[in-house]
């Protein structure tokens, strides 16, 4: 099974990538916790990654696509896989478009997590406080808007990409775990039968 989950920071995505893992053996692909891990061990991807990352600006498109053409073709990613921070741009949509038909692989689903936006920011607040001092530098208010609004003018046309092709589907990221969990099984039902 191939996903692409959708949602702006704080959306829980993945929270529920996580559980799709654990209930479907399929592996997670988070480019942003991909090119923290770039950042850790200073490669010349991370380098150039760090200061865009902590400002909360997006990593070049041509960037992206080549760590994922590169990484959805580890045996791991054989079974399937869950794309999360992935496409954040329409440019980035077009090209995953281009190589998976060129690697012959279909997509399952595009699930969006819908949520409002005082929730994002509590929610993005909180795991400020969680991992206060340490794991991520653009955990605070000012990145946190900055991300927010590049949320709205780079990656909210992606879903609309989705949509206009008839295979967006959204789940209210309002509820608990479990029931956000539950909506998207139900989703991906539909469309694995469909
Ligand atoms: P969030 O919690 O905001 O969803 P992520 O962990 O997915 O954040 O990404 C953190 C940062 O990594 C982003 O703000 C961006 O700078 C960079 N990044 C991650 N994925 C992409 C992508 N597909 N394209 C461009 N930049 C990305």
């Amino acid at each position: 099974m191939r996903l692409i989950l959708l949602g702006p920071p704080g959306a829980g995505k993945g929270t529920q990538a996580q559980r799709l893992v654990a209930r479907h053996g399929i592996v997670q692909l988070s480019t942003g916790d991909m090119l923290r891990a770039a950042v850790a061990a200073g490669t010349p991807v991370g380098l150039k990654a760090k200061a865009i990352m902590d400002r909360g600006d997006l990593v070049p498109d041509e960037v992206m696509v080549q760590i994922i053409s590169d990484r959805i073709e580890q045996p791991d990613c054989a079974r399937g896989f869950i794309l999360d921070g992935f496409p954040r741009t329409v440019a980035q949509a077009e090209a995953l478009e281009a190589l998976l038909a060129r690697k012959g692989l279909k997509l399952d689903g595009v699930i969006e997590l819908a949520v409002d936006e005082s929730a994002l920011l509590e929610r993005i607040e909180g795991r400020a406080k969680e991992t206060a001092g340490g794991a991520r530098a653009d955990d605070n208010a000012a990145t946190l808007a900055k991300r927010l609004s590049v949320y709205r003018t780079q990656t909210a046309p992606v879903a609309e990409y989705y949509r206009g092709k008839g295979r967006l589907r959204t789940v209210n990221g309002m509820g608990t775990v479990d029931e956000v969990s539950a909506a998207i099984e139900k989703h991906l039902r539909a469309a694995t039968e469909a």
